[in-house]
Formats: structure tokens, C-alpha cells, sequence
């Protein structure tokens, strides 16, 4: 049977503003979308009938509920011709750590199913399908830059700008979205940093670091330092360590601390690493490289599939 392996790669928001919450609930954000080079490994094989999928990290769903289950299960009832799929993935996206890390699984569900059954949809249709599973999969089925409107699911592709060198430092705890969004509502939202997609986008477009740099923030920022300051007093750490610019990515908690070059990132990553309890990756922005090459393989599933070793790009 055929089988196909992807690579499913996380992001970070350069921008996050939150503005007025819409009648259906959700909030209407402008956020400026950057793919990274972190990826889960997603392998999709073909089988007679039936769904099944299997994660290495236990504690994630192994069925409904895994975001690349339900991916699958809508491209099974929209396409009768896929008859069946067992999905493994391997997790080295950090989990609900504001890295889109089921959507990004998600995504390569969407993709995968698409190229192993020789659907030929668009990626306008695909953006579709994505739509209807949560905010960032539409980015993640093309993780290089976008402006993100509406939920962020209205995606305008954005100049990539400069190579971006960071360090992730994610702190033991994991934040539910959800929740962050009810504390961003009992807050008043005036006191929260807007930062302006606009002002980014030049930067990207100038290949200019220090406007970059200046563009960056997260309104989210705000609800979580306001319960767990002690990350802000990190990012001021992290910041004394020598990274350029600190931000939350998404809704936290992961810290980006971003350096000019990939020696002073290394550097970040040694002395950030001594913070006890935090898990530090070294990453960097995503290029169209990156991007064509995100699939490894696709062929008959008795060739031997090898994915941890082909991670790299983190520490
Ligand atoms: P975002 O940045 O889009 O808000 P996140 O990085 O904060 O996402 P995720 O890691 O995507 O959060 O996980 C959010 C929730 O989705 C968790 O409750 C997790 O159990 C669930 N989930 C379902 N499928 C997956 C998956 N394949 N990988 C990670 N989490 C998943």
C-alpha cells in the first residue's frame, strides 16, 4: 500500500493584535503569520477501510480529537475514493505551547491525503477544508509568511522577509487558547500592546531586522503576563542574555528571543538552557526551500521509514 511522510512545521505570530469579539464568538485578529523550521513528522499509509492513528506522545488524543484524526475523517466523507488511512505522527512541535502545533498536523493531513489518493484539489480548496478545523490550519497548509485576518483563517501572503534566528524557550506549564482568550475578554483590552501588521510587513519587505524587531507584539501577552508574570520577567532575562527582541508566540507560553545571526542564537540557547524547567529549541524561519522539500517520501510503505533522524534544526 501507498504511503506518503511530511514534515508538519509550527509558527509564530511576528504580530497578534485582538480586536472586537464578532457575534459568533470569535475574536477578529490581524496577525502576521511566520512558518519556523520545527516540525512534527506526519506518515499517512492507504488501507483497505477505516481511520486509525497513533502518536507518539500518549497524552494527545489517538483517534477523534487529534486534529489530524478529524482532518482525515473530513477529506474520508467530502471523498468517497479514499477508502482508508492509518495516520502516525511524530511530535517535536511542543504541545499547546502557541506553536500550532495540531494545526500544522492537521494541515499535512489535508496535504497528505491530497497527494496520496491523487485528489488534485486547489489550495483555495484545501484552504476550505481548513477553514472548517480551526483558525491556523488555512496558514499551516503553507507555512512560509501571511498576513492573517478574521479568525486568521483570511490569509494574504506577505513578504518572508529576512532569515529570523530564534530560541524557543517553553516553560513546563501548557495554556489552553480558549482560556486565554476568556482573560483577554475580563481585561481591559485598552491596556494590551496593538501592534501593527503594517508596520511588520515593511519590515519583512525592507529586510530590515531592527524594524522587525520594533514591530513585534502579542495583545495575548498581556492576560498571560498578568497571571504568570514571572514569564515576563523572563522575557527581560532572556532579553540581559542578549536576544535582540522577546515575544510570546500566539497564546502562549512559549518565549521567541531572536538573534542576528545563528552563532549568537547558539549562544542564547546555552546560557537560556540554564533556566531550570524550560525546554529551549534553536529554530530559525522557514524559507520556500524548506517548504519544497516538506515532503520526504512517497512510495510503497515497505520501504524503511526513518524520520527522527531527519529532524534537525533544533536543540
Ligand atoms: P495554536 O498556536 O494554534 O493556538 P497550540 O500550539 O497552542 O496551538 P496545540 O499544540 O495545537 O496548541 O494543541 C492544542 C490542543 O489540541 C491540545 O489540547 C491538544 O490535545 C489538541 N490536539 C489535537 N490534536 C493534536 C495534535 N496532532 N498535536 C497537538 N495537539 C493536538
Amino acid at each position: 500500500m501507498k504511503k506518503i511522510i511530511l514534515k508538519a512545521f509550527g509558527k509564530i505570530n511576528l504580530t497578534l493584535d485582538v480586536q472586537d469579539r464578532r457575534p459568533d464568538g470569535y475574536h477578529r485578529l490581524s496577525t502576521v503569520f511566520r512558518g519556523i523550521h520545527l516540525f512534527d513528522l506526519i506518515s499517512l499509509e492507504k488501507k483497505e477501510e477505516g481511520l486509525t492513528l497513533e502518536a507518539d506522545r500518549k497524552d494527545l488524543p489517538q483517534g477523534p480529537g487529534n486534529l489530524a484524526y478529524d482532518a482525515a475523517l473530513l477529506m474520508m466523507e467530502k471523498f468517497p475514493q479514499i477508502s482508508g488511512v492509518h495516520i502516525r505522527i511524530i511530535k517535536k512541535i511542543p504541545v499547546m505551547a502557541g506553536l500550532a502545533g495540531g494545526s500544522a498536523d492537521a494541515a499535512a493531513a489535508l496535504t497528505g491525503l491530497n497527494l496520496l489518493y491523487e485528489l488534485g484539489l486547489s489550495r483555495e480548496t484545501l484552504e476550505a477544508f481548513a477553514s472548517e478545523l480551526g483558525s491556523d490550519v488555512a496558514f499551516c497548509l503553507y507555512p512560509l509568511a501571511a498576513l492573517g485576518e478574521g479568525r486568521g483563517e483570511i490569509l494574504t501572503p506577505v513578504d518572508p522577509g529576512p532569515m529570523l534566528w530564534m530560541v524557543l524557550a517553553k516553560p513546563s506549564f501548557a495554556l489552553s487558547t480558549a482560556e486565554i482568550y476568556l482573560h483577554y475578554d475580563q481585561m481591559n483590552a485598552a491596556l494590551a500592546t496593538h501592534p501593527n501588521a503594517r508596520n511588520m510587513i515593511l519590515g519583512l519587505e525592507n529586510q530590515d531586522l531592527g524594524e522587525i524587531y520594533r514591530a513585534m507584539g502579542n495583545a495575548l501577552e498581556y492576560p498571560v503576563f498578568k497571571i504568570y508574570p514571572y514569564l515576563a520577567q523572563w522575557g527581560r532575562d532572556f532579553r540581559r542574555m542578549g536576544a535582540e527582541a522577546v515575544l510570546m508566540a500566539g497564546s502562549g507560553p512559549t518565549l521567541a528571543a531572536f538573534a542576528r545571526e545563528e552563532e549568537q542564537a547558539r549562544m542564547l540557547a546555552s546560557h537560556m538552557k540554564r533556566a531550570e524547567g524550560w525546554t529551549v529549541l534553536l529554530t530559525r524561519s522557514l524559507t520556500e526551500e524548506d517548504l519544497n522539500r516538506s515532503m520526504i517520501y512517497l512510495g510503497e510503505a515497505s520501504v524503511e521509514e526513518n524520520p527522527i533522524e531527519d529532524i534537525e534544526g533544533e536543540e
